[in-house]
């Protein structure tokens, strides 16, 4: 295969580049502000190359791994944090946060529509529930948005005595709706408080770390959670998750990932902690990349005449670009082209399957260096209609620009 880049494409693709100037800026100034928050971290915990020994066995005294925790908590402003290489993707984070705070007979009540795909088998509200909060006798109630927009009024009437916890998904997973803001996430946890001062608000945070200045923590989260191999893992870190927030709730987290009495305290890092340090120390700047990626590609296909979400000039919450293609056709054809372009496997033809965990068949492109890693330029789609294809990452823009030119190119 020869990347085929049209000389239509190379056209819009300067047009579009030169409109966005500004939006580059803005993404330059947050990654420049955000790289300073990591670095003062990285020399407050006074990082040394002993933090990235190994660890075996039990893993006591593993200082890497207790410091690491330490710069999360930095980062997020969180009063603490559990960093994991063992925490084994987005879902099992948010999985370990649930079962941390909810009890037999609380209530989960989710305040931004229905999670994401994979929770609903944790949830209970799909599958035969083994296993599931449900089958702990947790119930689930949900608020959905309006419009793509919060629902605060009908969130006043949920807050009932028995809601224990809410859940906010901060990024738009497989749903066509806007990126909640973190300000916007500040709004649905002040309107939760003002109800029942109480509950416990976990943020769903995949795909939202370092987009904006500041994170959910920083408007009273009490629990944000995430995978390493999207925007916070830099690219580097070769699995894991995290969790921040309120200490006792981070404490509880910990007694779910590993088990009571033993908490953080516990847990080799097997040689992944350089990883996982170096990843965070790259983050801010991937993330820049993966946001100008996802400007270009909204723009070059919006030039195409696709309905896009965000819009290219729109200031971004998340580093996903989504485009209508309403047709299956065309949206495996650009899903198998960014397969094609990527330095890993681009021989490989990604075909739609029963992937664990979701409803649909997903297509999903990721010809990574990281299995699944979504901070690397990635692609993915639940097949069915208006066919929208949803497009994240990119660890250098140019490598993005020039496999979303030669997707663009295969749609023509
Ligand atoms: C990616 C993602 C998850 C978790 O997905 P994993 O594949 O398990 O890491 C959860 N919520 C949202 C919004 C996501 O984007």
């Amino acid at each position: 295969m020869k990347l085929e880049i049209k000389n239509e494409i190379a056209e819009i693709t300067a047009r579009v580049e030169a409109e966005l100037q500004d939006s580059f800026r803005r993404i330059d100034e947050t990654a420049l502000y955000n790289q300073q928050k990591v670095l003062q971290a990285f020399i407050d915990h006074r990082v040394s190359v002993n933090n990235f020994n190994p660890t075996t066995g039990y893993g006591y005294d593993d200082t890497g791994r207790d410091t690491l925790d330490a710069i999360y908590a930095d980062v997020f402003r969180a009063e603490d944090a559990l960093v994991r290489h063992n925490i084994v993707n987005g879902t099992h984070c948010i999985a370990i946060a649930l079962f941390a705070v909810l009890r037999p007979g609380d209530t989960l009540l989710a305040v931004t529509g229905k999670p994401y795909d994979t929770l609903e088998e944790v949830i209970g509200i799909s599958g035969d529930g083994g296993g599931s909060l449900k089958e702990f006798g947790v119930n689930y109630e949900q608020v959905d948005l309006i419009g793509g927009a919060p629902d605060y009024e009908g969130i006043k009437k949920a807050l009932h005595s028995g809601v224990k916890a809410v859940i906010i998904q901060r990024s738009k997973g497989y749903d066509w709706r806007e990126t909640i803001s973190v300000e916007e996430i500040g709004k649905i946890i002040a309107c939760v408080r003002s109800v029942k001062p109480d509950t416990v608000c976990i943020v769903d945070n995949c795909y939202g770390e370092l987009v904006e200045k500041r994170e959910p923590t920083e408007v009273d989260a009490d629990l944000v959670v995430g995978s390493l191999i999207k925007n916070i893992g830099g690219g580097l870190a070769q699995t894991g998750g995290y969790i921040a927030g309120k200490a006792k709730y981070v404490e509880l987290a910990s007694y779910r990932q590993t088990c009571p009495g033993l908490g953080k305290e516990v847990g080799a890092t097997l040689g992944q902690n350089r990883f996982m340090y170096q990843g965070l120390f790259m983050a801010p700047h991937a993330v820049a990349q993966a946001l100008k990626a996802a400007a270009l590609c909204g723009g070059i296909m919006e030039a195409l005449g696709y309905e896009v979400n965000p819009r290219p000039t729109d200031v971004r919450c998340d580093i996903i670009q989504a485009i209508k293609f309403n047709d299956e056709d065309k949206l495996i054809k650009f899903i198998q082209a960014i397969q094609s372009a990527s330095p890993v496997d681009s021989f490989a033809l990604p075909l739609p399957w029963d992937m664990p965990g979701y409803q649909h068949q997903v297509i999903m492109a990721a010809g990574t260096f990281v299995s699944g890693a979504s901070i690397e330029l990635s692609a993915d789609a639940p097949i069915k209609p208006p066919y929208v294809g949803f497009m994240q990452g990119g660890l250098t823009y140019e490598s993005a620009k020039i496999a979303i030119m030669h997707a663009a190119s295969a749609v023509l």
